[in-house]
C-alpha cells in the first residue's frame, strides 16, 4: 500500500503515526522512536534522518536505507497589489498545482488544491477547462498549507488562521487523501490547526456528502450552489445532471443532522443569469429547510468564457432580499484578480 521509489524505499511521509509505530515494532525498534521520527517529519518538516539528533546514529542509517522523503517545492510566486500571494507548487513527479495566501483584516487564509486540474468542467471556471491529471496526495496537500503558513509567519508576521479547499479540483472526488490531509493538518504532531478553521468546498457529490456525515467530520462544508433550479444549474455545472438539487438538499439535511454543523451555500452571482429577485426566491426555497448561511461570491471573469460579474446594485438588492427573509448573508469580494489568483482562476498559467 505504501509507494516505493526507484531504490525500493518507502515514502515515510505516507505513514500515519499509528502505521509508523507498527512498522517500527515490525523492524524490532521501539514504538516511542516512531513517535520521535513522526514529529521530525511533520512538526519540523525535516527531510534528512541525519538531522534527527535525538535518534541514535545506527537507527538513522537503518531508516535511511528503508525510507525516502517526498518533496513539494514552490516553483513560482506572484504577489497581487492587494497582497494576495499565488504560489505554484511542483509536486514530486513534476506536476504543478496552485495555492493562494489571502490576507484580510481579520484572518489569513490558505486556499489549496486537491487535484491537478478537475474533471467536472463547470462552464464558468478556469480550472474546469483543464483535464483532471491526478489526485493530490495527503502529504502534498499538507505541504501546500505548510509552505503558505511559513510565508504568512515570515512575510506578514501573522499566523495562518483559516484553510479553504477551494483551489484546483473537487475535494470529494479525492476523499481519502483530503480526509487524511486534514488529520495531519489538525494533529498536534502536525500543524495543530483546529478543524473549525477548515472549510471543504464541493460542487455537490451526494454520495460523498453522506459519507462526510457518517464519518462525523469536524470541519466545515461549503456547497457550490450557484443556481437553485435544476435546469439552470445543469447548464453551468454538468455534475448537477447526476446529483440534482433534490438529492443534494436531502444529503445536506442529513449532514446538518448528523454533524450538527451549519453549511455554507456559495452562490456566484452572474450578470443576467442568476441575479434577479426570482432567482433569490428560488434560492430561498432551497435554503429554507437547511441550517446554513449564504456566501454571495463576486464572479471573476475568466478569459474565453462567456460569463460576467453582475453590478454592485444587483448584488446588494439580492443580498438585502435574502436578509429580509432572515438569512445570514456575506458578500465575498474577489481577491488577487490581477495575478489570476482569485477563485476559479487557477489554471497554471504562471
Ligand atoms: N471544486 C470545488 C472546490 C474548488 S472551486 C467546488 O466547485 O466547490 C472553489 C469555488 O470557486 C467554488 O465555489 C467555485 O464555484 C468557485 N469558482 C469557480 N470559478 C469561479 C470564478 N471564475 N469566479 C468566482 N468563483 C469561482
Ligand atoms: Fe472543478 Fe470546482 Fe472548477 Fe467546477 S468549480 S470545474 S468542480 S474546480
Amino acid at each position: 500500500m505504501f509507494n516505493l521509489n526507484l531504490m525500493n524505499k518507502l515514502n515515510i511521509r505516507t505513514f500515519t503515526k499509528d502505521e509508523l509505530e507498527s512498522f517500527f515494532i515490525n523492524i524490532k525498534e521501539k514504538k516511542f522512536r516512531a513517535s520521535q521520527v513522526f514529529n521530525w517529519v511533520w512538526k519540523n518538516n525535516v527531510d534528512d534522518f541525519d538531522k534527527m539528533n535525538n535518534i541514535p546514529v545506527s537507527l538513522r542509517s537503518k531508516l535511511d536505507n528503508l525510507f525516502y522523503f517526498s518533496k513539494t517545492i514552490i516553483s513560482s510566486k506572484q504577489i497581487s497589489t492587494d497582497q494576495t500571494i499565488k504560489l505554484g507548487f511542483k509536486l514530486s513527479d513534476g506536476f504543478i498545482c496552485e495555492g493562494v495566501l489571502i490576507p484580510s483584516k481579520k484572518r489569513i487564509t490558505a486556499c489549496i488544491s486537491s487535484q491537478v486540474g478537475c474533471s467536472l468542467s463547470c462552464a464558468f471556471c478556469a480550472t474546469g477547462k483543464l483535464k483532471r491529471l491526478r489526485n493530490i496526495s495527503a502529504e502534498e496537500i499538507y505541504d501546500q498549507v505548510y509552505h503558505i503558513k511559513k510565508i504568512s509567519e515570515k512575510k506578514l508576521k501573522k499566523p495562518l488562521t483559516n484553510i479553504v479547499y477551494m483551489g484546483m479540483g473537487e475535494p470529494l472526488l479525492n476523499y481519502k487523501n483530503v480526509i487524511r490531509s486534514i488529520q495531519f493538518i489538525t494533529s498536534k504532531e502536525g500543524l495543530a490547526i483546529s478543524p473549525k478553521r477548515i472549510t471543504v468546498s464541493t460542487s455537490g457529490i451526494v454520495k460523498m456528502i453522506h459519507k462526510l456525515a457518517d464519518d462525523s467530520v469536524k470541519f466545515n462544508l461549503a456547497l457550490s450552489l450557484h443556481a437553485a433550479n435544476n435546469e439552470k444549474r445543469s447548464q453551468i455545472m454538468p455534475i448537477n445532471s447526476s446529483n440534482n438539487l433534490e438529492s443534494l438538499k436531502s444529503s445536506l439535511q442529513y449532514f446538518n443532522k448528523k454533524t450538527n454543523r451549519i453549511i455554507t451555500l456559495e452562490y456566484i452571482i452572474f450578470k443576467d443569469f442568476n441575479d434577479s429577485i426570482d432567482d433569490a426566491k428560488e434560492l430561498i426555497v432551497f435554503a429554507k429547510d437547511l441550517k446554513c448561511k449564504i456566501n454571495i461570491i463576486e464572479y471573476n471573469n475568466v478569459e474565453g468564457l462567456d460569463y460576467n460579474k453582475t453590478s454592485v446594485e444587483k448584488t446588494n438588492q439580492f443580498k438585502l432580499y435574502l436578509e429580509k427573509k432572515g438569512f445570514i448573508v456575506n458578500v465575498r469580494k474577489s481577491r488577487g484578480e490581477d495575478i489570476d489568483a482569485a477563485c476559479g482562476q487557477l489554471a497554471n498559467k504562471a
